[in-house]
Formats: C-alpha cells, sequence, structure tokens
C-alpha cells in the first residue's frame, strides 16, 4: 500500500515512529521521513500510527 503524512499538519514530534519504526522516523533536522511504499504486512502498525497521530496526518493513499 501507499501512504502520506500531509506535512501542513505534522508536527514531527514522532509518536507514529514508536508505533511503525519500520516506516517513520525523525532526521538529524527533526524533520519527519517516511517509507511512501508499505508492505502490507505493516498494515496494523500504520493503523496504529494513524490512530496516536494527535492532528491525524497520516492517510493510507493505496490498497495492495
Ligand atoms: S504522529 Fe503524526 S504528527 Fe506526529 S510525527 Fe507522526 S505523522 Fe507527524
Amino acid at each position: 500500500m501507499k501512504i502520506h503524512v500531509d506535512r501542513t499538519l505534522c508536527d514531527n514530534h514522532g509518536q507514529c515512529t514508536i508505533t511503525a519504526p519500520s516506516v517513520f522516523r525523525i532526521d538529524d533536522q527533526g524533520i519527519l521521513q517516511y517509507e511512501e511504499n508499505v508492505d502490507d504486512s505493516l498494515r496494523a502498525d500504520i493503523e496504529d500510527s494513524m490512530d496516536v497521530c494527535p492532528v491525524q496526518a497520516i492517510f493510507i493513499v493505496t490498497e495492495d
């Protein structure tokens, strides 16, 4: 599946890096980086990340 983070909403505090550390990380500049193309086996982790994101910035764009 493909995911998208709305950077106009994201606060870069990184709750999503805890729920899906293989997809989301905070870089040396303190900015969220993420993989756009995510294996479907990580769907539960992505859904957890969507749930914990305080500003609802994470979206699933396409399903596999
Ligand atoms: S949890 Fe949401 S607001 Fe926080 S870094 Fe991740 S995408 Fe951005």
